[in-house]
């Protein structure tokens, strides 16, 4: 019916802030994933999509069709949670292994960091022999038979992946209906049965504003709904880095301790605890926190975390000791007073300009190297004490000056933001 001209038709009515029928977005996200769409045309009904808008009804138009454009998976028992990206985000790697040590049983796709924000897979990719690519029946299998696998996102929602490189390179990323159908669809075409998302809100997160985090968080759950998926979402703080680390194997290291009983810090304990909480909540599982503290307490969620690992080929003896970087200095304060801030995005660049991250697509990584925080906000410091411990053999002065600028000290005492700002 939408030949060659449903590109056109979309354009036309979109710009004028018509509605689009579902068949004429199926056709142009058909069209535009076999190549028959030119991408001018493409990123035209992008900005007009931008400008003007969209209705839940063609939202979720626009969901359908990019989910059911490649491969999908089908796991209705299993829960999984998708973060919007934060710095030192380990909630996966520790929220996870708790939910499955419950009877949670969870299959994850996962990506690779993306600018400034970490990706899981990068993390679990720092630990010796881990794999990220397991054939579809192995994945299956591991699921069935571990109740907890992670691997990198492959072939769902391909429509998505062209879409958002447009996106990425025409001004079009921050559109709530935009943003939304790419995420849900990847989630859609993964299965899970039950969804929790983890909206950041801060400067190292994509939402500036908890008003804005609540948008997006409330149009992510009606969407994975209207899909079928039991969802619901948190409303988490990305001001400052979550727990000490951020950098791929600091990160595993540190997840590894607070599955193991040792101390870290309480945002990170927290945040955890609560997302496997939610978890659990949401599969209809009773007691929730009591079955969380005994799977901490009983250091069965340490435990499904080496079977998982060993599970996709790692080494799980390596895992109290993760090699991180030899090349070690310390940020130490020039003055004293009480930490009101250490900006998550200026950690964040430090991180990658030590070699946690890529600065362009393809760029290798140091999976050593990274930044551990050494105090949080509300902590007083002495001139001269040591801030930060920077990782890795690349432009360690131009990190130093990176953690220096994202700093900021109070000579008033500090109160410590808390961690989880909402939920819905
Ligand atoms: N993450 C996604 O997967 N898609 C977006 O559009 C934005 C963030």
């Amino acid at each position: 019916m939408h030949g060659g001209n449903a590109i056109l038709d979309a354009i036309e009515t979109k710009k004028f802030g018509g509605e689009l029928s579902e068949e004429i977005i199926w056709a142009v996200v058909a069209g535009y994933t076999r190549g028959a769409v030119p991408d001018y045309q493409m990123a035209s009904l992008l900005m007009a999509i931008f400008t003007r808008g969209m209705s839940y009804e063609e939202t979720l138009a626009l969901t359908r069709a990019m989910t059911d454009s490649g491969e999908r998976y089908s796991f209705p028992g299993c829960v999984d949670k998708h973060s919007t990206g934060g710095v030192g985000d380990k909630v996966s790697l520790t929220a996870l292994p708790i939910a499955a040590a419950c009877g949670a049983p969870v299959a994850k796709l996962s990506g690779r960091g993306l600018g400034t924000t970490g990706g899981t897979i990068d993390k679990l990719e720092s630990i010796p022999g881990f794999s990220v690519a397991l054939s579809r029946e192995r994945f299956e299998r591991q699921v069935e038979e571990v109740g907890l696998a992670i691997v990198e996102a492959g072939e769902q929602a391909p429509a998505d992946k062209e879409i958002y490189a447009l996106r990425d390179t025409t001004g079009t990323v921050d559109s709530f209906p935009l943003i939304g159908s790419s995420i849900v669809s990847k989630k859609a075409a993964t299965g899970a049965g039950y969804l929790l998302y983890d909206v950041k809100r801060g400067s190292g997160a994509f939402m500036k504003t908890t008003e804005d985090a609540r948008g997006l968080a409330e149009l992510l759950v009606r969407l994975s709904e209207s899909m079928g998926i039991k969802a619901s979402a948190v409303i988490t703080d990305m001001e400052n880095p979550l727990g000490s680390a951020v950098g791929n194997a600091l990160e595993v290291r540190e997840s590894v301790r607070f599955l193991a009983g040792d101390e870290v810090p309480e945002d990170l304990a927290h945040e955890a605890r609560y997302v496997a909480t939610r978890l659990l909540k949401l599969k209809g599982i009773p007691d929730p926190e009591g079955k969380v503290e005994d799977a901490l307490r009983s250091g069965a969620a340490h435990e499904k975390f080496g079977e998982f690992v060993r599970a996709q080929g790692g080494d799980a003896e390596a895992l109290d000791e993760l090699p991180v970087s030899r090349e070690v200095r310390d940020v130490a304060t020039t003055r004293g007073g009480y930490l009101a801030r250490l900006g998550a995005s200026g950690i964040a660049r430090a991180a990658l300009t030590l070699g946690a991250g890529r600065e362009n697509k393809g760029d290798k990584l140091d999976p050593g190297a990274g930044v551990e925080v050494l105090v949080k906000v509300g902590d007083e410091v002495e001139e001269g004490e040591p801030v930060a411990r920077l990782y890795g053999e690349r432009n360690a002065e131009r990190a130093e000056a990176l953690v220096r600028e994202a700093l900021e000290l109070s000579d008033e005492p500090v109160e410590p933001a808390p961690g989880i700002l909402d939920s819905l």
